[in-house]
C-alpha cells in the first residue's frame, strides 16, 4: 500500500520529519489534549506546544487553531527531540507519563502498540477531561509495553553511543555500532521499525505550501534560483517504538548529533553547541541548568581537594617539627615515617582520581 500525505484538515495518525540542516524536527497528530497550550507562529508555519503551567490559573485564549490542521502547520522541536524525550520520560504513572511526554505527543501513537485497543475517534468525547480519563485507561493497559519499549531504547542507545564508556567499543562510530546492534539483533530494536509508513517528499506535496506564489512566480522564482525546496520524507506511524526507530535512525545518519547523558542530572540529551558537553541544558527546580550547576560542581569539588591537601600540609609540618623537638624519641620518628609514606600515597591516589577528596580527608582525620 502506498501511503500518501493526508490532504484534509484534520487526520489521525502521527507524522514526523525533519531538517537535518537547520536540526529540527516537525511532527504533526491531532492531539486532542487541550491541557497543552500551543504558540502558534503563523508566518512560518509552526506550532510549539507546551504542558499549562499548573501553578497558573488557566486562562482561556482563542487562538483560532486548536491543533496544527494539516501537515503545513506541524509543531517543531529540536532535531531528536522525540527520541530523547521518550528516553528521559516517567512512565510510572499516567500524571507523570502525560507530564513528561504525552502531553506533546498525544495518544495517537499508541494505536498500534496493541492490537486489542480500539481507539475512539474525535468528537466522542464529552469534554477534555472524559478524553484524559479514557486515555487513562488506554495507557495503564499499555503501561508495561511502553516501558519496556523504553527500556530498549535505553539500551542500544547506551550501545550506539557508548553512553558506559565501554573501551572495546570506544574506537567505533555511532553509525557502526548500529549497524552492528541491529544485524547481530543484539536487542528488539531490530523488530521496531515494521511499523513505519516512509512518505516519499514530492512536488505534489508542495501545494499548499507554495499557495502564496501564482503559476508564473513560482516559474520565476526556479529560473531566478531564488527558491530552494528540501525533499524530507515523513514517517507516519500509529506506533510509539517506530517513531523511536526512525528518529534514532536519522540521529545516527546525522553527524555531529550525539546522545549524551549529563553527568549532573542523569538525563540524556543532545548538545546545541559544543559536541564536548558533559551537562544537559534543561532547566531545574531551583531555575538552573545542570551546565550552570555543573560548573559549581567542579569549582567545590576543587575546593574539597584543597581542604585535603592543606590539611596534609598543616599535619606533615605539626609532625615533622614535633619530631625535630624530639629527638630522642625513637618511636616517634618511626611512626612519622610510616605516616609520611602512608599519607603520600594517599594524596597520589586523589590526585589520580584512584580516592576522593572525603575519603583522603577522613583518613587524615583518623590518623592524625
Ligand atoms: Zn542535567
Amino acid at each position: 500500500m502506498k501511503a500518501n500525505l493526508p490532504e484534509m484538515n484534520f487526520f489521525d495518525g502521527f507524522y514526523i520529519w525533519f531538517n537535518k540542516e537547520k536540526k529540527e524536527e516537525y511532527y504533526a497528530t491531532p492531539l486532542y489534549l487541550y491541557k497543552a497550550n500551543t504558540k502558534i507562529e503563523y508566518d512560518n508555519r509552526l506550532v510549539t506546544v507546551y504542558l499549562e503551567d499548573k501553578k497558573k490559573k488557566t486562562v482561556i485564549e482563542e487562538q483560532g487553531l486548536k491543533f496544527p490542521g494539516n501537515m503545513y502547520f506541524p509543531y517543531y522541536e529540536k532535531f531528536g527531540m522525540f527520541l530523547v524525550r521518550f528516553l528521559n520520560a516517567n512512565f510510572e504513572n499516567y500524571q507523570t507519563a502525560y507530564d513528561t511526554f504525552f502531553y506533546a505527543y498525544g495518544f495517537e501513537i499508541l494505536k498500534e502498540l496493541d492490537e486489542n485497543y480500539t481507539f475512539e475517534l474525535k468528537n466522542k468525547y464529552k469534554d477534555e477531561d472524559e478524553y484524559l480519563r479514557e486515555m487513562e485507561k488506554i495507557f495503564l493497559a499499555l503501561q508495561y509495553k511502553i516501558q519496556q519499549v523504553q527500556e530498549e531504547m535505553i539500551k542500544c542507545v547506551t550501545y550506539i553511543y557508548n553512553l558506559d564508556n565501554r573501551e572495546e567499543l570506544s574506537e567505533y562510530t555511532p553509525s557502526q555500532r548500529f549497524a552492528v546492534y541491529l544485524i547481530k539483533r543484539l536487542g528488539s530494536l531490530f523488530t521496531y521499525n515494521k511499523n513505519d509508513n516512509v512518505i516519499k517528499d514530492n512536488y505534489s506535496n508542495k501545494n499548499l505550501e507554495f499557495s502564496i506564489f501564482s503559476e508564473l512566480q513560482l516559474l520565476d522564482r526556479f529560473k531566478n534560483n531564488d527558491i530552494l525546496i528540501s525533499m524530507m520524507d515523513t514517517h507516519e506511524s500509529k506506533d510509539l517504538s517506530a517513531i523511536c526507530y526512525a528518529v534514532l535512525e536519522e540521529l545516527v545518519k546525522t553527524p555531529n548529533s550525539p546522545i549524551k547523558k549529563c553527568q549532573n542530572c542523569g538525563m540524556y540529551f543532545i548538545p546545541t553547541s559544543r559536541l564536548d558537553e558533559i551537562y544537559c541544558d534543561y532547566s531545574k527546580q531551583n531555575g538552573k541548568i545542570c551546565r550552570e550547576q555543573g560548573a559549581i560542581l567542579a569549582y567545590n569539588e576543587r575546593l574539597k581537594q584543597n581542604k585535603a591537601l592543606a590539611e596534609y600540609r598543616r599535619l606533615y609540618q605539626l609532625k615533622s617539627m614535633a619530631v625535630g623537638r624530639n629527638k630522642d624519641n625513637k618511636q616517634m620518628k618511626k611512626d612519622f615515617e610510616k605516616w609520611k609514606k602512608e599519607a603520600k600515597d594517599r594524596v597520589n591516589q586523589l590526585k589520580h582520581g584512584a580516592l576522593t577528596e572525603d575519603e583522603v580527608y577522613e583518613w587524615l582525620i583518623k590518623n592524625k
